[in-house]
């Protein structure tokens, strides 16, 4: 199987490189398409997302992807927004798992956030800032696309065996778009009855998760708040360092970190891969090697639980090559 890999900026190259050393130990078998995208494309006098790239994942459906720096204030959209439009990339699935040895406060969360990936406040619609000084946006939100991704989190609740979902939303405030969200999730929680539902307003979910993260199992929510969120989960776990991202369409799926591309420790080989192997690992699952990617997530959490090597955000004093390589030598 070809999958299409794009390096990404920053500490992307790097992060990746590790992913896809671990993918090869694992036995995965893939076969690579390289393209560029973001800031490193403009640098080769490419586009943001050049026609080529576009073509390889229309062709592969299956991406493999470093973060990408969007430049702020060029007047460019943003390039994993555009991405995830132009693939209708409908479901952002970002699990946060507490690993022994890191450096959380917390143990035992064990979290999975779904987060609606093309609609909202992230619509882009409607961007406006008038002479006068005032700023608008629109935030569109629709019946069908809060259907699916709802949809998509229970049947992920179902398939992985989780027991909860908790629909988050403002809807005593936003509602229109918020009150959507919720009013669809009243339609289809009956369809699953052997889970849970709860519902929970935005804010008092963010006081939850620090004073109790237990609670949560599966988070279903929309683009703005989904992408707050799962930091937030991030940060309950250790950091972005170890969250894995998936933006899931019907016909194709891009796997990430959930962090961007850290310009501020970019070529100093000290980036914890961690999220881009797991993000590996995620891809393993859709695919249908979910044997292989329990085998990755075995190795990462013996070299995170021993310290065995890790990166200066994980306490450590270890490099990005040596991190990886303790964890290629336990596959
Ligand atoms: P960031 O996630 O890149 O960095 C935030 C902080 O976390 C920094 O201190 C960084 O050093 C640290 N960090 C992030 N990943 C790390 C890792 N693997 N190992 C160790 N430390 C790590 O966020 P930012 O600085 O706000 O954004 C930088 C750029 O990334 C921006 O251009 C932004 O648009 C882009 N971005 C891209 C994506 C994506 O491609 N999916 C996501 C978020 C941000």
């Amino acid at each position: 199987m070809k999958i299409t890999v794009i390096p990404g900026d920053g500490i992307g190259p790097s992060i990746v490189d590790a992913a896809l050393k671990v993918l090869e130990k694992a036995g995965a078998g893939l076969e690579y398409e390289t393209a560029v995208a973001g800031r490193s494309a403009l640098d080769e006098g490419k586009d943001l997302i050049p026609r080529e790239t576009i073509e390889s994942i229309e062709r592969n459906r299956i991406v493999l992807k470093g973060p990408l720096t969007t430049p702020i204030g060029e007047g460019f959209t943003s390039v994993n927004v555009t991405l995830r439009k132009m693939f209708d990339l409908y479901a952002n699935l970002r699990p946060a798992r507490s690993f022994p040895g890191t450096l959380s406060r917390y143990e035992g969360v064990d979290i999975i956030t779904i987060r609606e990936n093309t609609q909202g406040m992230y619509s882009g619609v409607g961007q406006h800032v008038s002479e006068e000084g005032e700023a608008t946006a629109v935030s569109v939100v629709t019946r069908e696309g809060c259907r699916r991704v709802l949809k998509f989190a229970y049947e992920t609740a179902r398939k992985k065996g989780r027991k909860k979902v908790t629909v988050v939303n403002k809807a005593n405030i936003l509602k229109s778009t918020s009150g959507l969200f919720l009013k669809t999730s009243r339609e289809i929680a009956p369809e699953y009855p052997d889970i849970e539902t709860a519902e929970m307003l935005v804010d008092n979910c963010c006081m939850q998760l620090v004073m109790d993260p237990g609670q949560f199992d599966v988070i279903v929510t929309t683009n703005l708040f989904g992408d707050i969120i799962s930091d937030l989960c991030a940060g309950l776990v250790g950091g972005l360092g170890l969250t894995p991202g998936a933006n899931i369409g019907n016909d194709a799926a891009i796997f990430e970190a959930v962090h961007g591309s850290a310009p501020d420790i970019a070529g100093k080989n000290i980036a914890n891969p961690s999220s881009l192997i797991l993000a590996s690992a995620l891809m393993l699952d859709h695919i249908g090697m979910g044997e292989r990617a329990g085998n990755i997530r075995s190795a990462l959490e013996d070299v995170l639980s021993t310290k065995d090597r890790l990166t200066p955000d994980l306490g450590g004093k270890g490099t990005t090559g040596g991190f990886t390589d303790a964890v290629l030598e336990r596959l």
